[in-house]
């Protein structure tokens, strides 16, 4: 059995109908106003932004949006018995909702699916503080402490969760197999896992639409759609 790490950025997710942020026609790249909503500090300081940030998640497609098949692809990959871990820069949750097991998943960027009390830490569905939003509640507090609540993905200008990077990092290090798929490997920490991967051996495997400054020590460089690309690379690896 090979073991396999599969890294994950936005391009896997489009599919679902979740935009990517950052590419050329994404809305933080058109508008430079949404990104205050998406940075910590703005976030914490002023609440029109945090109004704004409760309206966008509201209207915002994570919660609508279904696994795709490369999403169903890695989760019926690890049902095969394959040792495989899915490190994933987005903040979806559609791995786990594909199947994939909760322990064999890494949100580098945490998860849009869970509030978290920027006081008290405390942690909730992003649901139920949806729910509180629809039925009036413009900035909804910790029911807890009163403290500002914001998803728990990691804003601009705060650090990762040291604990998921570490881990992230050994992974990168143990693996015979590392595919990076949809991530342009342009955001740390992803692109220097892949590094960290290929100089302790590992089979680097790139899909991407777009090149990437790791094509060049990849493996293997795949630039087919990853609903197509991925099933068959990991039929191929059974
Ligand atoms: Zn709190």
């Amino acid at each position: 059995m090979t073991m396999v790490a599969i890294l994950t950025g936005a391009g896997i997710s489009t599919d679902s109908g979740i935009p990517d942020y950052r590419g050329p026609d994404g809305e933080w790249t058109r508008d430079p106003e949404a990104e205050k909503v998406v940075t910590y500090a703005y976030y914490m300081a002023d609440p029109e932004i945090r109004r704004r940030a409760w309206r966008m998640r509201l209207d915002g497609p994570v919660g609508r949006a279904e696994p795709n098949v490369a999403h169903r692809a890695i989760a019926a990959f690890e049902k095969r018995g394959n040792p495989v871990r899915v490190i994933t820069q987005n903040v979806d949750g559609l791995h786990q909702l594909a199947g994939v097991s909760e322990r064999k998943v890494l949100e580098l960027h945490g998860s849009a699916r869970s509030v978290v009390c920027t006081r008290c830490r405390v942690r909730s569905p992003m649901d139920e503080a949806l729910d509180r939003v629809r039925a009036g509640e413009d900035d909804p507090a910790c029911r807890d402490c009163g403290g500002i609540l914001k998803s728990a993905t990691v804003l601009f200008g705060q650090r990762l969760d040291p604990v998921v990077l570490g881990q992230a990092m050994s992974i990168a290090k143990g693996t015979e197999v590392f595919l990076a798929v949809g991530s342009s490997l342009q955001v740390q920490p992803a692109a220097s896992l892949a590094k960290i991967a290929a100089e302790h051996g590992a089979r680097l495997v790139i899909v991407n639409a777009q090149p990437t400054a790791y094509d060049e020590i990849a493996d293997e460089v795949v630039r087919e759609p990853i609903g197509t690309a991925l099933p068959a690379l990991l039929d191929r690896l059974l």
